[in-house]
């Protein structure tokens, strides 16, 4: 079953999420609804616990099924980020991002092209992991969520950063 995504400009998707403290069965089952809503969507990568009005720090990522995942980019498959914490950035570049919460716009955002997290699975393991290029995209524009925050709050400008969707072009969205 899809959880209903909370869309913007719904005061909501502003609010920071708490750390998780319990895993449990009931984490577990949410993880699993979530991970079947994000797959539900079109060409969704990426999905935050917030992003269906739960408030905790929470996040999904899989950017394996891409068409075409960018150059230079990493994919580690499955990844359920609980509690993440980004402890290194590496290099900048510019790139387009879209958000099941944002449905009809994309918007070019600076996000570092590299990133070092941690983060606990669903099960209260502890991992470590390095991303890049899209994938690492992904992960802070998720842990934005996480934060309050939409990539609509990191364009340069509104004026010539952000873009009207006007066909789905399976393009990422997260
Ligand atoms: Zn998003």
């Amino acid at each position: 079953m899809s959880l209903e995504i909370i869309q913007y400009p719904d005061q909501r998707l502003k609010q920071v999420a708490t750390p998780v403290e319990v895993f449990d069965e009931a984490l577990q089952g949410f993880v699993a609804e979530l991970e079947q809503t994000m797959r539900a969507g079109p060409g969704g990568v990426g999905i935050a616990a917030p992003q269906v009005g739960y408030f905790q720090r929470i996040v999904i990522i899989d950017v394996s099924g891409m068409r075409k995942l960018p150059k230079k980019s990493s994919n580690s498959g499955r990844m359920v980020l609980i509690n993440p914490e980004i402890t290194k950035w590496g290099g900048m570049a510019m790139g387009r991002e879209g958000c099941m919460s944002v449905p009809d716009f994309t918007g070019n955002v600076i996000r570092a092209e590299t990133v070092s997290f941690t983060a606990f699975d669903e099960f209260g393991e502890a991992h470590e992991y390095r991303s890049e290029g899209y994938e690492a995209r992904a992960v802070q524009h998720e842990v934005d969520h996480l934060d309050g925050l939409l990539f609509l709050d990191r364009l340069v400008s509104r004026r010539t950063d952000l873009f009207q969707r006007k066909v789905y072009q399976g393009q990422g969205k997260d």
